[in-house]
């Protein structure tokens, strides 16, 4: 076996949260085999199998009495290229911006929106992650994974992802889908997507009136390196919550009373809110309880100031989604997977 596996491993360097809790084992995945060795100690040694990449997107609120396997698998290359669409493939480990910067490089666009993301390609598709008016799913062309109940490799289509907002069928079916490798179509061809308000205003500032996809992903980059906080200095996962979706008739009725509610109409006839906005009106922004805390400049995001656990972390968010109900009569919903 080359598969190396660590006993007690703490996971703090592991989670963007910076959560200091353990796994009963760790292993990392540097190809297929290893992947397939990791499943079968894990069966050996009668432990559930965690698969996670960057940390970017949990909440770790116990010691994991399990087989924890991070992919650390590698590689891109590209499948095929008729002069203007290209599609290529990367492996579940690559790291997720280094991989847009790459693409970009070669002349592709397609995920310059979705600049300086943490996390990996493997885990991409699990929430279908979106940033400025892109979705994976936009440029999906198909991915590869080990079903973990036969141990047999499937290949899925776009529309068998069935991706939604922050969600695909991976999220659901819970522990069956290894993600191996995912493939997306991208283009020599540029379609830029520039409805989100501040980028065109970065664009602007920066004088520029034609950008390419490398002036848009760097656009990006600066707005998210003002608001965002760096894991490596702040831990945080990120938005907390998903952006409500609610009826048009609540919508309405919460405009009435907060005529700035910030509110964007969905195509199947429902209105999205910003979370943030809620929350920030709320006054939560900033708010800070031991080393749990919302971030001061983006009520999104609960940071870890330093020794926060998990449960800390939940307990601060089950206080905003009761307070948020009980003032808008909306429901947040949790966005990073909780363990
Ligand atoms: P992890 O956190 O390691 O895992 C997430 C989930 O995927 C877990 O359930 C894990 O079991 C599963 N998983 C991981 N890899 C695999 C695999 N190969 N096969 C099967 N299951 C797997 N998200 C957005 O959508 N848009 C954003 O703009 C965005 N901005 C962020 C900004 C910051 C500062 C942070 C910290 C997070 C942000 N996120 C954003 C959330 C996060 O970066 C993404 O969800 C990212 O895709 C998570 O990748 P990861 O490798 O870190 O996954
Ligand atoms: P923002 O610009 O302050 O806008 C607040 C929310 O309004 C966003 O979440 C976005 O929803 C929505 N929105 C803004 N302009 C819109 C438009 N033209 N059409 C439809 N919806 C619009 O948002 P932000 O917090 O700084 O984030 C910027 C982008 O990065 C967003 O797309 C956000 O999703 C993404 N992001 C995601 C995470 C994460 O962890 N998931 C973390 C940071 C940033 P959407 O979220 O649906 O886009």
């Amino acid at each position: 076996m080359t598969l190396q596996v660590q006993a007690r491993v703490s996971l703090k360097p592991f989670n963007s949260f910076g959560i200091d809790v353990r796994a009963r084992l760790f292993a990392e995945a540097h190809n297929d085999t290893d992947v397939r060795e990791a499943l079968a100690y894990a069966a050996v040694q009668a432990l559930p199998l965690l698969v996670i990449g960057g940390g970017s997107n949990l909440l770790l609120t116990q010691d994991i009495d399990a087989l924890v396997l991070r992919m650390a698998s590698h590689g891109i290359r590209v499948l095929q290229d008729d002069g203007v669409h290209v599609v290529v493939e990367a492996e579940a480990g690559e790291a997720w911006h280094p991989f847009v910067l790459w693409t970009l490089a070669q002349g592709f666009s397609g995920l310059e929106n979705l600049s300086l993301i943490p996390g990996t390609v493997g885990a991409a598709p699990m929430q279908n992650i979106g940033a400025y008016g892109v979705e994976i799913k936009d440029v999906f062309a198909g991915l590869t994974a080990l079903d973990r109940h036969t141990g047999e490799l499937r290949d899925f289509s776009l529309a068998e992802c069935n991706f939604a907002y922050r969600d695909s069928l991976f999220k659901h079916e819970v522990g069956r889908w290894l993600i191996l490798r995912v493939r997306f179509a991208l283009s020599r061809a540029v379609h830029l997507k520039l409805e989100y308000g501040p980028v065109q205003q970065r664009l602007a500032e920066h004088g520029i009136a034609q950008a390419t996809p490398s002036d848009v992903s760097r656009a990006i980059c600066s707005i998210r390196s003002e608001k965002l906080p760096d894991p490596a200095v702040l831990g945080n996962a990120g938005s907390f919550f998903k952006n409500p979706l609610v009826s048009q008739a609540l919508a309405a009725e919460l405009q009435l009373q907060y005529p700035d509610l910030v509110a964007y109409p969905q195509s199947d006839g429902q209105m999205k809110l910003a979370a943030g906005w809620l929350i920030d009106k709320a006054g939560w922004k900033g708010f800070r309880d031991g080393d749990a805390g919302v971030h001061r400049l983006q009520a999104l995001v609960l940071v870890n100031y330093g020794a926060a656990t998990g449960q800390d972390i939940a307990g601060l968010a089950l206080r905003i989604q009761q307070d948020i109900e009980k003032r808008f009569k909306v429901v947040l919903e949790m966005e990073p997977n909780r363990y």
